[in-house]
């Protein structure tokens, strides 16, 4: 079986104090222990040392970025090396506002993936399709071309957990319906199968993220190929334990 994961993607948010206030919030959750789920919440860099080292033992940190290759003469980035180092288990890759903002390729996103697993660390690889794309019919292919840039690069998926993000999804309110998920995550599924191997499509843990809130997590999370959920709005409040609890 998958183990359901939740992830909170905190992004550029926060003070010390408001992250500190998170951490207790979280602390003091009443949660499905870690054989049920995998909580893994992502702070800006600056605040992973002190979520780091205050939060529950049970849930572990991600970093929002790394750098694609080993570090040196790169003015502002934050190696892979560097979070394995401070004991950072976990990274995103790929997010649709690094792919959107910062033009970050397929190809860039596929070369940070392979290089973060080469450095020990688990990765949240993140795809999906602009409104524009799926109104063009063309979801399939555009999040099959996120994913063949990765598994190009990348040969053992134990340590990936990929990501299904439509940006028409991402912080808009406008949820995926569970319908319009499960579709896209079979497909996903499916891609793996053909591309990878049956063994990596039956155990990769595909989790859906773009505007899951505690009210509308749970008819997700019954779906057959949604493994968990990438939270970014609602990761931030205490109804992000809500979201935990789907996992049961
Ligand atoms: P929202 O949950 O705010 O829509 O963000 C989703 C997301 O981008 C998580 O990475």
């Amino acid at each position: 079986g998958r183990k359901f994961f939740v992830g909170g993607n905190w992004k550029c948010n926060g003070t010390t104090e408001e992250v500190k206030k998170i951490v207790s919030t979280l602390n003091a959750a009443q949660v499905p222990s870690s054989d049920v789920v995998e909580v893994v919440v992502s702070p800006p860099f600056v605040f992973l040392p002190v979520v780091k080292s205050e939060l529950r033992a049970d849930f572990h940190v991600a970093a929002q970025n790394c750098w694609v290759k080993k570090g040196g003469a790169f003015t502002g980035e934050v190696s892979a090396e560097m979070l394995a180092n401070l004991g950072v288990p976990w990274v995103i890759l790929g997010h649709s506002e690094r792919r959107a903002l910062l033009n970050e390729s397929n190809e860039f996103v596929g070369d940070k993936v392979a290089y973060a697993l080469s450095q020990g660390l688990k990765v949240i690889a993140c795809v999906g399709e602009t409104l524009e794309q799926r109104e063009a019919g063309s979801t399939m292919d555009v999040v099959a071309a996120q994913t063949k840039a990765i598994a190009e690069r990348v040969s053992n998926w134990a340590n990936v957990v990929l990501a299904y993000e439509p940006v028409w999804a991402i912080g808009t309110g406008k949820v995926a319906t569970p319908a319009q998920a499960q579709e896209v995550h079979d497909g996903l599924r499916k891609w793996l199968q053909a591309n990878t191997s049956t063994e990596v499509a039956a155990s990769t843990r595909i989790i859906y993220g773009g505007s899951v809130n505690g009210a509308n997590c749970k008819e997700l999370a019954g779906q057959p190929d949604v493994d968990g959920f990438l939270v970014g709005g609602a990761s931030l409040k205490p109804e992000f334990i809500d979201i935990i609890k789907a996992a049961e």
